[in-house]
């Protein structure tokens, strides 16, 4: 249909962001690093007892129980932690609620593609600042004026974890602006590094820092679309105003049901993260034996690419097998793979389908 120009100049046009394909025909599902591994059994026993009854009623806005269960999760007051539908929302509030200045918000050249989707779609100014040539952050390129900061730790699509004194370092050089931290895979840099690495320690210290974490990953809980956020009650407060603008009811009773009964059981989620970076710390070898150079993920997926074939290939050839990863067609990570840690099985069979393609290239 065309349109009328005048009507189109008071419609807002944007480009939105890609996922991961949802496909039905995919036989190995390894795309949007989802786990491959069902949710605590508490949560099937939440899910019995839930009666037709409870959803003629709206939901708690203030999602009480959840929120005082992850406080509790993280030693923390209630007033401290905001809940969202997946930590897309989350993030997508916190853009509109911290974001507000005339300077440029930083974030990498390389990482999650929906922060640019945000800062457009809010007509947020933003500066991507470079990674170096191993996929770093550079501490420095965020020491100048700007209007907010945000970058994943570990980063995606790389994997690449930086330590809590480089976070620390951007926090105290950045007092005036709200700096993010997506920590959407944290609990996968393992035991020994993962608790010195979260930046939650760091909130008590900086009034300036916001922590967002999700259950789509490491809970097994991606189809739920739960995410959190956390920092000093008073960011906090001015993150609840906003979400009270747009939406009071954003939290289904399932999802917040659901998120509780995960939060308990801690040795099913401990258990499920050990597997999964066990898995990948086998399957990152077996990797580079097939002559595949990788990053040092730290997240539930790794970012890698072959010395001879070409990721497009590969992706390509993947696909028509039913086995679905994540290419990006980007200049500067053309040549990788992004490849999510699925069950040991899984990836047994792509690296069989992989050594084939290898060897017919
Ligand atoms: N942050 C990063 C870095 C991610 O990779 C993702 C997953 N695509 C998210 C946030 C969003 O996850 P969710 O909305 O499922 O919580």
């Amino acid at each position: 249909m065309n349109m009328n120009p005048k009507l189109m100049n008071n419609i807002r046009q944007v480009t939105p962001y890609t996922p991961g394909e949802q496909k039905s025909e995919a036989i190995i599902k390894l795309n949007t690093n989802e786990n491959p591994y069902p949710p605590s059994p508490m949560v099937a026993e939440v899910l019995k007892e839930l009666k037709i009854g409870d959803f003629r009623l709206y939901p708690d806005p203030d999602s009480k129980e959840l929120k005082k269960t992850l406080a509790d999760y993280h030693q923390m007051d209630q007033g401290q932690v905001f809940v969202g539908v997946g930590s897309d929302e989350v993030l997508a509030l916190c853009f509109l609620t911290f974001f507000n200045s005339r300077h440029p918000i930083l974030f990498p050249d390389i990482t999650y593609s929906f922060y640019r989707v945000w800062a457009n779609l809010y007509n947020i100014p933003y500066q991507l600042q470079t990674l170096d040539k191993d996929f770093r952050l550079i501490k420095y390129d965020y020491y100048k004026a700007n209007g907010g900061i945000i970058f994943p730790n570990p980063n995606a699509p790389t994997g690449i974890v930086e330590d809590l004194d480089f976070v620390e370092d951007i926090l105290k050089e950045n007092p005036n602006v709200v700096v993010i931290v997506d920590e959407a895979y944290i609990d996968y840099v393992g035991e020994s590094e993962g608790t010195g690495t979260s930046a939650v320690d760091l909130i008590p210290k900086y009034n300036n820092l916001v922590v967002v974490r999700t259950f789509s990953k490491s809970r097994c809980l991606a189809g739920v679309r739960v995410g959190y956020a956390l920092a000093n009650s008073q960011l906090i407060k001015y993150l609840e105003d906003v979400k009270n603008s747009f939406n009071s009811y954003t939290m289904n009773l399932v999802s917040q049901k659901v998120a509780v009964a995960s939060i308990l059981d801690n040795d099913y989620f401990e258990k499920k993260i050990e597997k999964i970076i066990s898995t990948r710390e086998w399957f990152v070898k077996e990797l580079n034996l097939l002559g595949f150079e990788t990053t040092d993920s730290k997240g539930n997926f790794v970012f890698t690419k072959h010395k001879e074939c070409s990721a497009s290939f590969l992706f390509e050839r993947l696909k028509d097998q039913g086995i679905y990863i994540r290419h990006w067609n980007d200049e500067r990570i053309k040549d990788y793979l992004r490849i999510t840690i699925g069950t040991k099985p899984e990836m047994d069979t792509l690296l069989e389908v992989l050594k084939g393609l290898i060897n017919t290239a």
